[in-house]
């Protein structure tokens, strides 16, 4: 089996935003939209976010409407039309191979050879 490195680096840009499960065109893994909104944790306000490094965070660190720097992650079953400036769009690949643990395992591998702590060459 031959691993493709390239495909931990796709952006699956291809992938319409208003289907729920798509294969991506550029890499062929299975993707899963997934829609998030960041709330205020003080006055619950719906506060703009982006998706960065992993992590899901809101656009400002105070709130605009009370100053708070707490809010939480609200995950959407579906995305309505009023909270599109709000949603941040998650694009999760969806593993095919049921055992877990070997698929973290794997994961895990991927992400040390793409930052090339693993890629030793074997001394002559
Ligand atoms: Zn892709
Ligand atoms: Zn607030």
């Amino acid at each position: 089996m031959i691993i493709d490195f390239f495909k931990t680096q796709c952006q699956h840009t291809k992938i319409p935003v208003d289907t729920d499960y798509a294969y991506c065109p550029d890499c062929g893994e299975l993707i899963k939209n997934e829609w998030y909104l960041i709330r205020c944790s003080c006055c619950n306000i719906k506060r703009t976010a982006h998706f960065e490094y992993k992590k899901i965070k809101p656009d400002t660190k105070y709130c605009p409407n009370c100053g708070s720097t707490e809010f939480y992650i609200q995950k959407l079953d579906k995305i309505s039309f009023i909270d599109v400036p709000y949603t941040v769009l998650v694009k999760e690949v969806v593993k095919q191979i049921n055992n877990e643990t070997h698929q973290i395992w794997i994961e895990k591998d991927c992400e040390q050879l793409s930052e090339g702590k693993m890629l030793r060459l074997p001394s002559l």
